[in-house]
């Protein structure tokens, strides 16, 4: 079980008991702003813009770092992730991350991925993807209302499931093999993440794997869910073959709540689940683990296709970034950051209601600004 999360629920027990200092005397939360690449220049400064109306309408102060990263930081510091980004970083409370485009990095030594480093360096392994209709942008159902727990940091993603070198290699040019880690550590901690969710939720866990087939690795993956049953006697607990859930998502998604899975399987499930609600626009994230940081990062990619036109639907990096500081404000027993994530997340809503202000991927008439514009107008009346 994991010690970490206990340590933080006890942190919220302890904040609870606490009596509050006046919203004024709150320590400053610490947040870094990396854009990442192409439309993260666009949608990462609108999270930001929302984030700042919010923060000033509950009083809640915010120290904002920003930090270089990507193809921008390879022009300017010489590496797409600068060792000050990482010192920066260490410093944090939390960071907005922009999208990261590193298929289109030219080969050098110093053009890495960000993510996996990030992501295992801050031991953010729980990706935290939901999938909500709302009205008049297209959604297939307009009644979804699921999260996929995605595990982050092992599973087949060969940049991430080594210490050194790539999980997949090519013993002759016939052959490839990629490998595919599963621990019991990881499977554990992410599950009883998605536990404690379900619990926040409408108490209702689906384990996904295919056990089937992968009987020693999603074995374990399901053994470790299983363990935590008895701890979690007021969840509904329930499992699905993963080809299963793949249709079961399409036809019946509303009999989901909150779902855990593998990294590959949580990959692919949580776009198949975007495609319910308007598409990738509308795929929010936030990386969790055990340590006392979270990262906002949206489920899509960089969208070169679009970028630099304005007309990228920024409601998955506002609503990641919403999240992160809901989070924030319960780990920190910080009322007003969490007060500020529920008017967000009002404004936000109210915005999409707008086919005027809503980009076009969502059937909206307006680009960035005009959704952005229309969150702040809506915090502010
Ligand atoms: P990655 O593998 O890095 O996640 P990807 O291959 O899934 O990236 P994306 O960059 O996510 O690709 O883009 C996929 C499609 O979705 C593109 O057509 C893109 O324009 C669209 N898209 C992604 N994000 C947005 C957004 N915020 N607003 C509008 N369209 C988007």
């Amino acid at each position: 079980m994991s010690g970490q999360t206990d340590s933080k629920r006890e942190c919220h027990e302890r904040h609870a008991n606490q009596q509050q200092p006046s919203m004024n005397n709150m320590t400053p939360l610490r947040i870094g702003i990396l854009n990442g690449d192409d439309i993260g220049h666009e949608i990462v400064p609108a999270a930001v813009e929302i984030s700042r109306a919010a923060a000033q309408l509950h009083d809640v102060a915010i120290d904002w770092l920003p930090l270089p990263i990507g193809r921008s930081a390879l022009d300017t510091h010489g590496h797409t992730l600068p060792p000050e980004t990482l010192a920066g970083l260490t410093t944090l409370d939390g960071w907005i991350l922009g999208p990261i485009g590193h298929r289109a990095y030219p080969q050098l030594a110093n053009a890495i991925n960000p993510h996996p480093i990030l992501r295992k360096q801050f031991n953010l392994f729980a990706n935290v993807r939901p999938t909500r209709s709302y009205p008049g942008i297209g959604c297939l159902y307009d009644d979804v209302d699921l999260v996929i727990v995605r595990e982050n940091n092992e599973g087949f993603q060969p940049d991430r499931n080594m210490v050194l070198g790539s999980g997949e290699f090519r013993p002759t040019d016939e052959v490839t093999l990629s490998v595919r880690v599963i621990t019991r550590t990881g499977s554990r901690r992410v599950a009883r993440a998605a536990f404690e969710l379900a619990r926040q939720r409408r108490r209702h866990l689906t384990y996904v794997h295919k056990d089937t087939v992968f009987k020693l690795s999603c074995g374990m993956f399901v053994e470790e869910c299983l363990k935590l049953v008895p701890e979690y006697p007021d969840v509904l607990v329930d499992d699905v073959i993963v080809d299963t859930f793949a249709m079961r998502l399409v036809r019946d998604p509303q009999s989901f709540d909150v779902v855990v899975t593998t990294n590959m399987f949580g990959d692919i499930l949580s776009d198949e689940a975007a495609g319910l609600v308007g598409g990738l626009g509308m795929a929010p994230g936030l990386c969790i683990g055990d340590g006392d940081v979270v990262m906002a990062q949206a489920t899509h990619g960089s969208a070169p296709d679009i970028a630099g036109r304005g007309i990228a639907n920024p409601y998955a990096m506002m609503e990641s970034t919403r999240m992160m500081f809901d989070w924030l404000g319960h780990s920190r027993g910080n009322d007003g950051a969490v007060r500020m994530a529920a008017s967000m997340s009002r404004a936000i809503t109210e915005a999409l209601a707008i086919e005027a202000a809503r980009t076009g991927d969502i059937r909206g008439t307006g680009n960035t600004v005009t959704m952005t514009q229309a969150v702040l107008r809506s915090l502010r009346a």
